[in-house]
């Protein structure tokens, strides 16, 4: 199987004034299409494997030639990372439903949750990811360094940020608690109850 680029759901402007078009278009046509190049160049060869999606490569990461394993798990992650990311994003979804509803009730507040989830976004040292993730049927907020995927850990992803500067230096330069800010604007809670139904139905 090649993998290829997911096309975005939405155009490069549509976030914008909270993720700016140029950040978006580099960031789906030259980051994640990277990371697609070079999951293409490592599976390249690998009969057994190379029918694999990317969520199996990344959910089986101890069955993937040791040769190959962490040009997989970076590259794989980034994939199924990025391509996990951009149907989350979009402005003017309003916040409710049940994944709404379960972060409430589990981290008392919204106002709670988004506090938890942006000081563990800011707080996350180099380049990763924050996430709120399902956890044998509870809800945890998570960091992954690099590209990885809670999916290797056995864990569900509902909502994801990515933390890497690539996602917001052009605008936010160092300002990760500021791009952390808009992304509350542009998450598209629709796409998150039904990655939140799909986990727990
Ligand atoms: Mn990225």
């Amino acid at each position: 199987m090649n993998h290829i680029l997911p096309e975005l759901p939405y155009a490069y402007d549509a976030l914008e004034p909270y993720i700016d078009a140029r950040t978006m278009e580099i960031h789906h046509t030259k980051h994640h299409q990277t990371y697609i190049d070079k999951l293409n160049v490592a599976v390249k060869g690998q009969e057994h494997i190379q029918k694999f999606s990317a969520e199996k490569l990344i959910r089986n990461l101890n069955e993937i030639p040791e040769t190959i394993r962490t040009a997989v798990r970076n590259h794989g992650g980034g994939h199924i990372n990025h391509s996990f990311f951009w149907p989350i994003l979009k402005k003017g979804v309003d916040q409710k439903g049940p994944a709404v509803d379960a972060i409430v009730n589990k981290f008392d507040s919204f106002d709670h949750f988004k506090a938890t989830f942006s000081s563990t976004a800011t707080l996350l040292f180099g380049s990763g990811w924050a996430w709120l993730v399902l956890n044998r049927g509870e809800l945890e907020i998570v960091t992954t360094p690099n590209q990885d995927s809670p999916l290797s850990q056995g864990k569900i992803p509902i909502l994801g940020l990515d933390v890497w500067e690539h996602a917001y230096y052009l605008k936010y330069q160092n300002r990760r608690p500021e791009y952390i800010e808009a992304f509350f604007n542009v998450i598209n809670w629709d796409k998150v109850n039904e990655n939140f139904e799909a986990a727990t139905g």
